[in-house]
């Protein structure tokens, strides 16, 4: 029997190289803060034992985006132009009185009352929403610091930041040689007198505070605003007046504050002596980032932040500090049996 392939040599085709997406926030950001840490539940996938740090930020951005929706009438034009709630704050004791209120109606098989204010209403709609992807809020403490932030947040910047604000959820990308460097920017903040993109800002919100963060911290940070400049640049043809990264965690405390807190944001105000060589040197720090993730993805390596390199406050809430000689100062945690 005559074999019809015999001879027949087909060459293989070369395979196309194809390039991975890396977020600014989640990837490089991240891995820059630890490796470890971003090897076990950003790539392995491994679900964290309590989605705080993912809860509290995610609360935060959703119902400010909501706020930032309101004024603009999205949802209902009867809104447009105006600051969710006045700006009204409730006190601790009336949001937990109303939280109580939603647990006694769920328990007798009530109805339950109807919100108390526009922003409430959009923190609990948040919330259901997480909590159908098994997010929730594991102290009944941080449920209120996030509402009370929000509500702090809307009384102080709403009533100015609010008309300013030309875009929300602004997607900015570029293509690197080796891969995409992708951010999505919470504000595109227009200058009320010129809509020239030369003269927006863009604003990035972050949910913890600035207070306690490390050198290597605000290292990573500056070279964050420099890449969405470069990013802004790529999308606009023009580099952004300024890049405000705004710490939503130092508006806590007993009252709203009155005026915004110094420490609330990091400016980089773009035309203020900035040169393209800064922007190259945070650009190629970046991409240097992303080949040590090609890197550890290679070799499966991931190695934890070393002591001093990395904030006390966030090995306190990593689920791997249990096996990790880094938190505490390099001494680790003790653990909690026998
Ligand atoms: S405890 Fe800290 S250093 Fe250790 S893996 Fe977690 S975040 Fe990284």
């Amino acid at each position: 029997m005559t074999n019809p392939f015999q001879g027949l040599s087909v060459p293989l085709t070369a395979s196309a190289s194809i390039k991975r997406r890396y977020s600014v926030t989640q990837d490089v950001v991240s891995y820059r803060r630890c490796a470890r840490q971003y090897g076990a539940f950003n790539v392995h996938n491994y679900a964290p034992a309590h989605q705080t740090q993912l809860y509290f930020g995610t609360v935060l951005h959703q119902v400010l985006d909501r706020c930032h929706g309101h004024f603009q009438g999205l949802v209902n034009s009867s809104t447009k132009g105006q600051v969710p709630d006045q700006g009204r704050v409730l006190s601790d004791a009336e949001l937990q009185q109303h939280f109580a209120d939603i647990r006694n109606a769920i328990d007798n098989g009530q109805p339950q009352p109807a919100p108390p204010t526009d922003l409430v209403r959009y923190f609990l709609e948040v919330e259901q929403g997480l909590r159908s992807q098994g997010i929730r809020a594991i102290t009944p403490d941080l449920r209120l610091k996030a509402l009370r932030i929000i509500q702090y947040f809307n009384a102080l910047e709403g009533p100015e930041l609010y008309a300013r604000v030309r875009d929300t959820e602004l997607r900015l990308q570029a293509d690197r040689q080796s891969h995409i460097l992708h951010g999505v920017v919470d504000l595109l903040v227009e200058n009320p007198n010129n809509a020239d993109p030369s003269e927006c800002e863009i604003w990035d919100y972050k949910g913890m505070s600035r207070v306690g963060l490390l050198r290597a911290d605000l290292q990573t940070y500056l070279f964050q605003m420099r890449v969405y400049a470069h990013l802004y640049e790529l999308k606009f043809g023009v580099l952004p007046k300024r890049v405000v990264l705004y710490f939503l965690g130092e508006l806590d405390g007993d009252r709203a504050p009155h005026t915004r807190p110094a420490n609330a944001t990091l400016e980089l105000a773009i035309h203020n002596g900035m040169s393209s060589n800064e922007i190259g040197e945070a650009m190629q720090a970046f991409a240097d980032t992303v080949k040590e993730i090609e890197t550890s993805r290679a070799q499966d390596h991931w190695p934890a932040a070393s002591p001093g390199e990395i904030s006390e406050q966030d090995c306190a809430i990593c689920d791997l500090r249990w096996d990790c000689a880094t938190p505490n100062g390099g001494q680790g945690v003790a653990l909690r049996y026998p």
